[in-house]
């Protein structure tokens, strides 16, 4: 009976230690859950039931914690319907660009205004329902495909839910997982390959069927069909869309309505791809190194 009971006397010793260190964890997990967002929603906000005509940015000017500008008095407007497409060197502050649009930070002067109404007067449940993004990292749960696509959304059908899939070029891959929807992806979808998980995060896009659009174009490279197979999953989510592309690679701004340049957080060129190329600046120099191939008309 002594040796019996040596063990679990043994074990129980170890319980204190780990009550100890579940209450730390807990203390952290609710320290998060209790930051107040620095974004402070207006006393009876306006509702944007539905993005009507354009996006307008006057004046913004923007810095982080650090008191850096990085963005300094950019104006410009998207009109509804259009591409437009944000380039210039790693760290111009073209995905800041698109964080201020969304909200996820204030602008310290000027404004942002969406349909004449100036964002901080909205309502911001309304403002990000109307705002779908697709960023450069896809944030995915060790839980099952279709969880992942649909986290959120409680009023979506399996029909809505196969289109989607189907436009973002995922139907065929996720038929062939173990357990087709239900498969569980692991930690940040470990077991799927890059595009996989960027055509997941478009299907998740499509899905909610946002009017606007931003796309901050993923760095990482992928082999050329996998690469098509993104490429063509954008299209179809970028179609009857407004779309703004925070472009990494020049390629695929060609056609946009309109390009923005950035430098330093300054606005120094804008227009469309044949009117900067023509006008020989910055866009045309990052244009040039990304397309070495094209010859140098004097
Ligand atoms: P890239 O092409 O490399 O993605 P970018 O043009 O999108 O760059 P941003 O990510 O907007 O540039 O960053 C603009 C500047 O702001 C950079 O100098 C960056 O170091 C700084 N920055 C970005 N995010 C933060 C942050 N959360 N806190 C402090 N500084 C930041």
């Amino acid at each position: 009976i002594m040796f019996s009971i040596l063990a679990p006397i043994r074990l129980l010793s170890n319980v204190g230690v780990e009550i100890q260190s579940g209450i730390a964890s807990a203390e952290r997990v609710f320290n998060i859950l209790d930051t107040k967002s620095d974004i402070i929603e207006k006393f009876n906000p306006i509702e944007l039931q539905e993005f009507k005509s354009e996006i307008d940015l006057k004046n913004v000017s923007f810095f982080y914690e650090t008191g850096e500008t990085v963005i300094n008095d950019v104006s410009f407007k998207i009109n509804k319907g259009d591409m437009v497409a944000i380039v210039g060197p790693s760290g111009a502050g073209k995905s800041t660009i698109g964080d201020l649009i969304s909200r996820f930070y204030d602008v310290k002067s000027g404004s942002i205004y969406i349909d004449g109404s100036d964002i901080r007067d909205y309502k911001m449940e309304s403002l990000r329902k109307n705002i779908g993004i697709v960023t450069q990292e896809t944030i995915l749960f060790d839980e099952s495909i279709e969880f992942n696509i649909t986290y959120g959304l409680s009023n979506y059908t399996q029909k809505s839910l196969v289109n989607a899939v189907t436009a973002a070029n995922s139907l065929s891959f996720i038929k062939r997982q173990p357990d087709a929807f239900h498969t569980v992806i692991g930690e940040k979808g470990v077991k799927l390959s890059g595009g996989q998980k960027q055509r997941l995060a478009i299907a998740r896009a499509i899905l909610r069927n946002p009017s606007i659009l931003i796309l901050d174009e993923a760095t990482s490279s992928l082999d050329s069909e996998s690469e098509r197979k993104v490429q063509s999953a954008l299209e179809n989510l970028m179609r009857d869309r407004t779309t703004i592309v925070i472009a990494h690679r020049l390629s695929t701004v060609q056609r946009a309505d309109l390009i923005i340049v950035l430098e330093n957080g300054e606005v120094i060129e804008k227009g469309t791809h044949e009117k900067l190329m023509a006008s020989r600046g910055l866009y045309h120099k990052l244009y040039k190194n990304n397309n070495p191939e094209i010859p140098n008309v004097e």
